[in-house]
């Protein structure tokens, strides 16, 4: 393995860096601290052929094989023990076609860039709400964020990706060109291989109105309630979604309030201010927030604006489901245990997944679950590995409580890594096909460092299966 890594050396036009060489401690570093492990090398991509070189070099030495994008995930899907990690942070160009009307990045970008870009072009496409999560793997997971209601999910913005396959194939996954490929990209997460450049339809977007509104516990019944009816009239333009968090000590929050928790509502309206201004009148009348932070903003200032409650370094543990109908029995699980926010990092989002997203058939793409209106998120994040055990717990048990109120399964990009029983379920009726494309494009299971879809076993001549 040593003359195989050092051989790579010489083969790639990026950096690899190996343990005992200058910068091995914070390249070894994902996002989650929890993920404390120690990789035999990480690749710094360069481009499209270093990619390639990597994805050979571990499938012919049997090497377990690690990709990151942004780094963001939950389980740390981006490095591992020993591994050979194909970090694909280099590769952050963006190239907006104007007429088009697409925008094209590298399997490395963060939203923040890829938004700030598209920015200048009066255009964005749906990401997520962090600006410094990856566009690799929350669009290969499917991709929730503002914009979701009225432009569908990041995935379903999609409209051609370049892809090395497990067999060290340079290909193109589109409607036209890999069509079962590109279906299972669209939510299958990074089972089937190495995404150097992702295509996106964009569309216009600037200035948005909304931001953060904190409310009362004691309204929290009110405005869930009132939120579950009024998604489902709320023009598409509008995104957002109900939270429990603790306030951060900022200046539009009271000082003698800040640290304590709230549900709160965050809103993106991708519409006229004096639309907005009415819709979350609305909210307004149910209750009267005790902070806000509300007005006309660039979307791309929106998308970067709660980075700071989630800086690198934190411990993380995350939950997630898809819901229905948000009953009001629902309601009462999460009045129950979303109060009990132990950390002001950590935070309960119910995301709405309706809209746009249910303009695309159920079989259309691989993202499970389109009946879903609903998917909540638990997750828990907070500095101190002294407090995991009382964090995961807070976690574990909400879950618990809805999960009689939910589906079977929940979105893969907010599921944490002792969630691998949840994958089948977490693709419902879509999971037999992603499991023969794997078997097409990865029999070997070279990419199973993810929410692993297993390739389904090849029949043997026996009609048993081997
Ligand atoms: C703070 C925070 C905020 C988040 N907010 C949102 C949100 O608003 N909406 C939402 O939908 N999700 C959100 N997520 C979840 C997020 O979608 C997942 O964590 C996602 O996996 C992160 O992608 P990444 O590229 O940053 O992570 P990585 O850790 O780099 O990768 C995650 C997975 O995707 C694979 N992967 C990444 N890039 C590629 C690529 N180019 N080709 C092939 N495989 C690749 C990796 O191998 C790994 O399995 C958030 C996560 C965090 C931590």
């Amino acid at each position: 393995m040593t003359q195989a890594l050092a051989a790579l050396k010489d083969r790639v036009a990026g950096t690899v860096i190996r343990p005992g060489d200058e910068g091995y401690e914070e390249a070894r570093r994902v996002y989650n601290a929890m993920v404390d492990v120690r990789p035999a090398a990480i690749v710094r991509c360069a481009n499209d052929e270093d990619v390639v070189e990597v994805v050979r070099a571990a499938a012919e030495r049997r090497l377990d094989l690690a990709v990151r994008g942004g780094g963001h995930s939950v389980p740390g899907f981006g490095t591992a023990e020993g591994a050979i990690v194909a970090d694909l942070s280099p590769m952050q160009s963006v190239h907006v076609d104007d007429a088009a009307r697409t925008a094209t990045a590298g399997g490395g970008t963060t939203w923040g860039r890829f938004n700030d870009v598209t920015a200048a072009h009066g255009l964005a496409t749906t990401g997520g709400i962090i600006s410094t999560t990856g566009v690799g793997g929350l669009t290969l997971g499917g991709g929730i964020g503002y914009l979701s209601r009225g432009f569908g999910l990041s995935c379903d913005n999609l409209v051609s990706a370049r892809v090395v396959t497990a067999d060290g194939s340079l290909v193109t996954a589109n409607a036209d060109e890999n069509p079962d490929l590109f279906w299972a990209l669209r939510g299958g997460g990074g089972n089937f291989g190495v995404v150097t450049e992702f295509t996106f339809r964009v569309h216009p977007v600037t200035t948005i109105y909304g931001g953060p509104m904190f409310f009362e516990l004691s309204d929290g019944v009110a405005l869930l309630r009132y939120f579950r009816d009024f998604i489902t009239t709320a023009p598409r333009e509008f995104g957002g979604f109900p939270a429990f968090q603790i306030a951060p000590p900022l200046p539009f929050v009271p000082a003698d309030r800040a640290g304590q928790p709230f549900v709160a509502l965050v809103s993106c309206f991708n519409g006229p201010a004096e639309e907005g201004e009415r819709l979350l009148q609305g909210f307004r009348d149910v209750a009267m927030p005790v902070a806000e932070h509300i007005g006309e903003m660039p979307y791309a200032a929106l998308n970067s604006a709660f980075d700071g409650l989630v800086p690198p370094g934190l411990q993380h543990y995350w939950k997630a489901a898809y819901v229905r109908e948000m009953t009001d029995e629902a309601i009462a699980v999460h009045m129950e245990h979303g109060p009990k926010v132990p950390t002001v990092n950590s935070t309960v989002h119910l995301y709405p997944i309706d809209g746009a997203v249910h303009d695309v058939s159920a079989d259309a793409t691989a993202f499970g679950h389109r009946d879903a209106n609903f998917a909540p998120v638990i997750a828990g994040m907070w500095p101190d590995p002294a407090d995991n055990e009382k964090n995961i717990r807070w976690v574990r048990e909400y879950y618990a409580a809805i999960a009689p109120h939910s589906e079977a399964g929940g979105y893969v990009n907010f599921a944490s890594p002792d969630d691998q029983d949840k994958v089948a379920d977490n693709y419902g009726a879509n999971y037999r096909r992603l499991s023969e494309v794997k078997r097409r494009y990865d029999p070997d299971n070279l990419f199973h460092l993810n929410q692993n879809i297993r390739p389904v076993p090849v029949p043997s001549p026996r009609g048993s299966t081997a």
